[in-house]
C-alpha cells in the first residue's frame, strides 16, 4: 500500500519539477567500491618465526586456549598472544625515539590512511646490501614522478622481504643477542631530512627490519622522523606489487594505550 501510493505521487509530479530538483541536489560523494580496487595485503602473518631484533627478550607467542567440540556440541577456539611491540611488520610510533612526542594510541587516523609512494631501490640494493637511499635518490624519483606531497605514506622498497623470515639473509646476522653485524638496506640520514622537513611526509615505511640501515648504531632516521611525529612501517612486504605512485595505503596498528609501536596490519588499495 505504502510504496504504491508514493509512487503514484512521484507520477503526479510535473516532469519539469523532477528534472530542477535532480539538477538542484548537491551531488553527493560516494563511498570508494573495493572493487575498484586491487587489495594488496602488506603484512608478513605473525608466528613462531616472526622476526624480533636480536636484542628482544621475547618474540610472538600463541597459547592455545580451546580448540575443538565442547560438551554443548559446538566447536570453539580461542588463543592468547604475547609480542614485543617491535617485530613482524608494525608501527613505530614517534615516542619510539622522541620524548614528548606521539604515542601508538594517539597517532592521527590521517597518518595511518594516506596515498603511497614507493622508492624503488632494490637494484641497488642488490648489488649493496648496506645500501642508504640518497637525497638525489629522492630528488630522482620526484623528476619522473613529481614533487611528494605532504601528509604522504613513503615506502621503501628494497626486494629484502624475499628473505623474511631467514634471519641471517634478511638481517645479515643471526648472532642472538647481538646486534652489532647487522647489514640491511634502508633509508640514509639526508632523504630522511628531505622528505620530513621539506616535503612534510607523514610516515616512512620499508620492507626491511628498521628505517634505519642495519649498520646504523644512532637511529638518526628514527630520530629524525620521531622528532617531527613522523611515523615508521616496518618489515612490510609485496612493495613490488604497488605502482610507483596511485595507490593508497591503509596501515592500522594495534591501538595499544601509550604504545611506542604495535603490530601492524598494512593494505594497499591499488585502482585498477
Ligand atoms: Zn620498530
Amino acid at each position: 500500500m505504502h510504496r504504491s501510493r508514493r509512487a503514484h505521487t512521484w507520477r503526479a509530479w510535473p516532469a519539469s519539477l523532477a528534472v530542477a530538483l535532480v539538477l538542484a541536489a548537491p551531488a553527493r560523494a560516494q563511498p570508494p567500491d573495493p572493487a575498484a580496487y586491487r587489495l594488496v595485503d602488506l603484512t608478513h602473518a605473525f608466528d613462531a618465526r616472526t622476526l624480533y631484533w636480536p636484542t628482544s627478550p621475547t618474540a610472538f607467542s600463541l597459547e592455545r586456549l580451546a580448540f575443538g567440540p565442547t560438551p554443548g556440541g559446538y566447536f570453539y577456539s580461542a588463543n592468547a598472544f604475547g609480542a614485543p611491540e617491535h617485530g613482524g611488520t608494525h608501527l613505530d610510533a614517534p615516542i619510539h625515539f622522541a620524548e614528548g612526542t606521539r604515542a601508538a594510541d594517539d597517532v592521527p587516523l590521517e597518518q595511518l590512511v594516506a596515498r603511497a609512494v614507493v622508492i624503488d631501490v632494490s637494484a641497488r640494493a642488490a648489488a649493496d646490501r648496506d645500501y642508504r637511499l640518497t637525497r638525489q635518490d629522492v630528488l630522482d624519483f620526484e623528476a619522473r614522478h613529481g614533487r611528494i606531497a605532504p601528509g604522504t605514506i613513503v615506502l621503501l622498497r628494497t626486494g629484502w622481504s624475499r628473505f623474511y623470515p631467514d634471519r641471517k639473509a634478511y638481517l645479515g646476522d643471526d648472532t642472538p643477542g647481538d646486534a652489532s653485524k647487522l647489514s640491511f638496506p634502508s633509508y640514509g640520514v639526508e632523504a630522511a631530512e628531505l622528505l620530513v622537513r621539506e616535503r612534510r611526509v607523514g610516515a616512512l615505511g620499508a620492507d626491511v627490519a628498521s628505517i634505519d640501515y642495519g649498520r646504523s648504531a644512532d637511529f638518526r632516521v628514527h630520530r629524525v622522523a620521531a622528532a617531527e611525529n613522523v611515523v615508521g612501517f616496518e618489515n612490510l612486504t609485496n612493495l613490488d606489487r604497488l605502482p610507483a605512485t596511485g595507490a593508497l595505503v591503509v596501515a592500522l596498528p594495534m591501538k595499544i594505550a601509550g604504545g611506542s609501536g604495535g603490530p601492524l596490519r598494512a593494505i594497499a588499495m591499488v585502482p585498477r
